[in-house]
């Protein structure tokens, strides 16, 4: 857009008015009935829609009644312009062309997907059709907008779709760029069916790869992990996906293991070492120099390439599992006592911490909770976590013990 203004005052004279609807200093939208009104709140006006107090239309109402400040039709607020399309003659906001923003996205998505006749690969009017019915097209359309000084945006990626540069695959998708704007037409290829489902950590992992990958110097180490990526850790996270939702933890767990096995592998080259040559003593000196957390992420690797004998048998010391101390209960029931009561912590916080309290639950299991999650019968509530309802003790039995007291139903 050319600059038609010279200097930061005279952009702040002409453009810039007291909104009469938000009394901010804003960009004006236009001269309406009741004063300036600035493009958030034209915008915000024109999505209201009903009947109209004033005649009884079922309309858009971006007018106010003067007195009462009732949201009323344009006829009844004395607009002198029109809100109707001149295409659909919906009343919307309007476009280029005076045309709505559906009527505006269609001609978009015509222009982004289509080919020179403007028609749309049948393969992808699935997705034309999705965004064009989405519920709030303006969105969509300010999503496909080219931002300022970005050569790659989502229009760009949209119309390398529409002329076939883009496989419909979800390995064409690994090295697209600007990643968030792929992964979010991966996201709605996949939801319009154009794609497989596949979990969102495991194409974040499986991009992630690529780029590891490609810091590998060593093409026979490169394949060695690219091996144990696909044949070990890959498998493993998708038939765990196929139960429910792979958290963002086990997928830095299972990067962390391949990271690991990449640093093993470099290890060992420094000791002129290979997996093939590897020895009992090479595995116990690693083991005495690196701390149980690291161990932890390295055993996958290890056992993967014994059991696909890439190197020979080698004694792996034991995992060391370290249980805290049980809270004893009268501490529990303290701490129970002070989250239930201590109105000056955040209420999130408070409920996470009582549910971790009464039901042992992980972290990250409780963050997926949802308001659906807590069921209530008129008399009681229940947690339902785990696909196991946990009715909450009633606050008379207060005095007993907490985890007693959550029956299983
Ligand atoms: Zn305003
Ligand atoms: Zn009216
Ligand atoms: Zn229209």
């Amino acid at each position: 857009m050319s600059r038609s203004y010279a200097s930061d005052e005279q952009y702040e004279r002409w453009y810039l008015v007291e909104c009469c609807r938000c009394e901010r200093r804003k960009n004006k939208a236009g001269s309406w009935p009741d004063g300036y009104v600035c493009r958030t709140c034209a915008d915000r006006a024109l999505r209201i829609r009903g009947r109209c107090p004033g005649c009884g239309a079922d309309r858009v109402l971006p007018g106010r009644r003067a007195g009462d400040q009732a949201a009323i039709c344009s006829d009844c607020a004395g607009f002198t312009t029109s809100f109707r399309c001149s295409r659909c003659t919906e009343e919307d906001k309007l476009h280029r062309g005076r045309l709505c923003t559906r009527c505006t996205l269609r001609d978009r998505l015509r222009e982004l997907l289509g080919d020179a006749s403007g028609e749309i690969r049948p393969e992808l009017a699935p997705l034309a059709n999705s965004l064009l019915n989405a519920e709030r097209p303006l969105s969509i359309l300010t999503w496909l907008y080219t931002r300022k000084g970005k050569t790659e945006s989502p229009e760009t990626l949209m119309r390398a779709l529409g002329r076939g540069q883009i496989a419909l695959t979800h390995e064409a998708f690994h090295t697209l760029q600007p990643w968030r704007a792929a992964a979010h037409l991966r996201e709605l290829l996949m939801a319009c069916g154009i794609l497989p489902r596949v979990d969102k950590q495991i194409c974040l992992l499986e991009r992630w790869l690529i780029a590891h990958l490609n810091t590998i110097t060593d093409p026979d180490r490169a394949q060695l992990i690219q091996r144990f990526a696909t044949w070990e850790v890959l498998p493993r996270l998708r038939a765990r996906a196929a139960n429910k939702p792979i958290t963002p933890f086990s997928r830095q767990f299972a990067g962390d293991q391949i990271t690991q096995a990449t640093a093993f592998l470099d290890w060992l080259a420094a000791r002129q070492r290979s997996l093939r040559t590897c020895e009992q003593a090479d595995i116990d000196t690693w083991h005495a120099n690196h701390a149980e957390h690291w161990r932890r992420r390295l055993r996958g690797f290890l056992l993967w390439a014994m059991a696909s004998k890439l190197t020979r048998g080698l004694r792996l010391p034991a995992p060391v599992t370290t249980h805290g101390a049980a809270l004893p209960q009268p501490d529990r029931m303290a701490l129970l006592g002070h989250l239930l009561t201590d109105h000056e912590l955040p209420l999130r916080s408070r409920v996470a911490a009582v549910i971790v309290l009464l039901y042992a639950q992980p972290l990250s299991r409780i963050v997926r909770l949802t308001i659906d999650d807590i069921i209530y019968d008129g008399t009681r509530s229940c947690c339902a976590s785990a696909n196991h309802p946990h009715r909450s003790p009633p606050p008379s039995r207060s005095s007993s013990s907490p985890g007693s007291t959550s029956e299983t139903t």
